[in-house]
C-alpha cells in the first residue's frame, strides 16, 4: 500500500501573525505544485485563524500544536478540538517532547488528548521518542513501545488508521544532530511492527510514520528514501521559506 508522504512544519512559539500568514502563503503555493505529497503547517494558536484564511484555497493542512481532551469547560489555557475545527484546523501535534519535558505532559494525558482530537474530527500527529540517556542505555525500543501503547490506549484499529505517528528522538530535536537514515529506518520499521502486532495489517500499512529531529534541506532526501519513513516533522528549518520549500520539494 502506498502512503502519501507528509511534510509537516511545527513553528512552535515563533512568528507574528503577519509573518505566519506570509510564510504560509508562500509555502502553500509551493506545496500545491505537488500531487504526490501533503504539507501541514502548525502555527501558534493566535495565528491559526489568519493562516486558515490565507491558505484555505490550497491543499495544505492547518494544524494546532496541541489540543484539549475535553470539548469545553473550565480548562484555562486550553483549546478544544471543536474550537480548532471552527478555525479550519485539520490536524494537531500531540505529545511533542517539549510538551512532555517542559510542561510535564505524561502518557495518560497524551492519550486523553488523542481521544479528544479524534472525537472532534482532528487528526492526531502523535509524537514519541527516546532521550539520549535512554538510547545509550539501549532502552529505545522499550521506551517507544511504552509510549505507543499508553498513548493509543483504548483506540480502535479504525481510530489508529486515521493518525500520523511522529518518531522524534529527543536528542535530535533542535540540536542539529539527526538520526542517521539507518537509525531512523530501524526505529520506523520497529514502530510499524508494533502496529502490526497490535492492530490489523491494513492499519500498520496505512499509518504514516514521519521522522522529526533536525531535518534539513541537506538530509531530507536520504531520510525520505527509507522504506518506512513517510514524511518529516520539521521545527527550525520550517521557519524559513527557502529551507522548508526545499524540504517540501524533497526528491
Ligand atoms: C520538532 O520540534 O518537532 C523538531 C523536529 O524540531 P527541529 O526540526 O528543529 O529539530
Amino acid at each position: 500500500m502506498s502512503r502519501k508522504p507528509l511534510i509537516a512544519g511545527n513553528w512552535k512559539m515563533h512568528l507574528s501573525v503577519a509573518q505566519a500568514v506570509e510564510l504560509a502563503r508562500g509555502l502553500a503555493a509551493e506545496a500545491d505544485k505537488h500531487q504526490d505529497r501533503e504539507v501541514m503547517l502548525a502555527p501558534a494558536f493566535i495565528a491559526l485563524d489568519a493562516v486558515h484564511k490565507a491558505i484555505s484555497d490550497s491543499k495544505t493542512f492547518l494544524a494546532a500544536q496541541n489540543v484539549a481532551w475535553a470539548e469545553e469547560g473550565a480548562f484555562t489555557g486550553e483549546v478544544s478540538a471543536p474550537m480548532l475545527r471552527d478555525v479550519g484546523v485539520a490536524m494537531a501535534i500531540i505529545g511533542h517532547s517539549e510538551r512532555r519535558q517542559i510542561f510535564g505532559e505524561d502518557d495518560a494525558m497524551i492519550n486523553r488528548r488523542i481521544h479528544g482530537a479524534l472525537a472532534g474530527g482532528i487528526i492526531p500527529v502523535f509524537c514519541i521518542g527516546e532521550t539520549l540517556e535512554q538510547r545509550e542505555a539501549e532502552q529505545t525500543f522499550k521506551v517507544l513501545e511504552g509510549q505507543l501503547s499508553a498513548g493509543l490506549a483504548d483506540c480502535t484499529a479504525e481510530m489508529v488508521a486515521r493518525m500520523v505517528i511522529a518518531y522524534e528522538p529527543v536528542w535530535a530535536i533542535g540540536t542539529g544532530k539527526t538520526a542517521s537514515k539507518e537509525q531512523a529506518q530501524e526505529v520506523h520499521g520497529y514502530i510499524r511492527q508494533l502496529l502490526l502486532q497490535k492492530y490489523e495489517k491494513k492499519v500498520a500499512e496505512a499509518v504514516r510514520i514521519v521522522y522529526g529531529g533536525s531535518v534539513k534541506p541537506d538530509n531530507v532526501d536520504a531520510l525520505m528514501a527509507q522504506a518506512d519513513i513517510d514524511g518529516a516533522l520539521v521545527g527550525g528549518a520550517a521557519l524559513k521559506f527557502e529551507s522548508f520549500a526545499r524540504i517540501i520539494n524533497f526528491k
